[in-house]
């Protein structure tokens, strides 16, 4: 079977996908309205929040458009923290329905600077709401949301969160931390395919959603509140995702939610150590070396196209290359959701091989 390690889509169970091969039945009757609703209890205890967390049908970017839309009205003044291409994608996400985005970006591989941060709101007093991200897949760094979120309060200004690749793998207490909207999707911790995404609301959220006069339509997440109040969506779902993160969500729950995050941890370590000891360095601060998502400097001589090639063709592992101007300078290994020591030390093994067949002398 292939070893997929890239960051998202991830490997589901098996018995998450034979959820995927259900019957469909009435999106409208009482079956599916016990479906939603164990998927709500369940993401609730994952996003570990007591407050609304609702479904949209679409990819992690429509839950992001999702968030920019319902909390902003144009004109808007929004700070949007990047520290890579998810970061920049949110900016541009409110840039193009009106808001008025002061960036604050950070060197790709490194973490955002709370300092800054205050420094920043300090400054543009104006500013609505913060938009940041949690964990930047396309460099492998993971914010330190508390310490941010905790600058974000001192201003009491909204702080909008793309947990798109950590919530579910990395530990993040929505309420504990005070985040008002937080956003992740399907096909990446969860181990579940593509297709939903999901967004939890705090109560300063919805008394922002109120105000809010940016266009929306599709996504509108107070016709969502009240349809699932009724045990539905206010549009046909994408039914057959959301079968599979119903059972996704009970095997994460009998697994526990301590015991995933420290699994995660255990992987990440692995990787970050294996690469060190095939001679490699790693791409981000490893202070802040995101635990789903491992990025590699591509070493001098290391040919990423090549080694990703011969991974994939000879060895049947698949692994992420550089996003925009990383592109060919690093390569990425997913490690989150449905993934196991053993996926690691396969990856270890097969690199140590590869590596001088795309150019790089591994230490002996
Ligand atoms: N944000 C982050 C941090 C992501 O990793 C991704 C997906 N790689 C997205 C947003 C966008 O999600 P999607 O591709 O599902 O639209």
């Amino acid at each position: 079977m292939t070893n997929l390690r890239i960051p998202g889509p991830t490997p589901c169970p098996e018995d998450v996908l034979k959820e995927m091969s259900r019957q469909m039945i009435n999106h409208r009757g009482p079956e599916f309205a016990q479906v939603l609703n164990n998927v709500t209890a369940g993401l609730k205890q994952v996003f570990q929040t007591s407050g609304n967390v609702l479904l949209v049908s679409s990819s992690g970017t429509g839950g992001m458009e999702a968030a920019v839309v319902n909390m902003l009205s144009p004109g808007d003044k929004v700070l949007s923290v990047s520290i890579g291409g998810f970061g920049d994608r949110f900016a541009t996400i409110a840039k193009t329905y009106g808001a008025d985005v002061i960036p604050l970006s950070f060197e790709w591989g490194t973490a955002a600077d709370p300092d800054a941060i205050r420094k920043a709101l300090n400054d543009n007093p104006s500013v609505k709401a913060v938009l940041v991200t949690h964990n930047e897949t396309s460099t492998g760094v993971t914010n330190d949301l508390e310490s941010i979120s905790k600058v974000v309060k001192e201003f009491d200004k909204l702080i909008i969160v793309d947990a798109v690749s950590s919530m579910s793998s990395i530990n993040l207490p929505v309420d504990k931390w005070g985040c008002d909207v937080v956003v992740s999707g399907s096909q990446k911790g969860w181990m579940v395919p593509p297709g939903v995404a999901m967004l939890s609301v705090s109560e300063k959220g919805w008394a922002a959603n109120a105000e809010a006069k940016m266009p929306r339509f599709y996504f509108d997440i107070a016709k969502a509140k009240n349809s699932i109040e009724k045990g539905q969506t206010p549009w046909t779902p994408a039914m057959s995702v959301i079968f599979a993160l119903e059972k996704a969500l009970q095997l994460m729950l009998d697994e526990g939610l301590e015991n995933i995050f420290t699994r995660h941890i255990r992987i990440a370590d692995m990787t970050r150590k294996g690469i060190k000891e095939l001679g490699l360095e790693l791409f981000a601060d490893e202070k802040f070396a995101s635990n789903t998502v491992t990025s590699v400097r591509a070493s001098e001589g290391l040919d990423v196209k090549q080694l990703n090639k011969i991974m994939r063709e000879k060895h049947d592992i698949v692994l992420g290359g550089g996003q925009l101007h990383l592109a060919g300078k690093i390569f990425r290994i997913g490690h989150l959701g449905y993934v196991s020591e053993k996926d690691i030390e396969e990856v270890l093994e097969k690199l140590r091989i590869v590596l001088p067949q795309a150019g790089f002398e591994v230490k002996s």
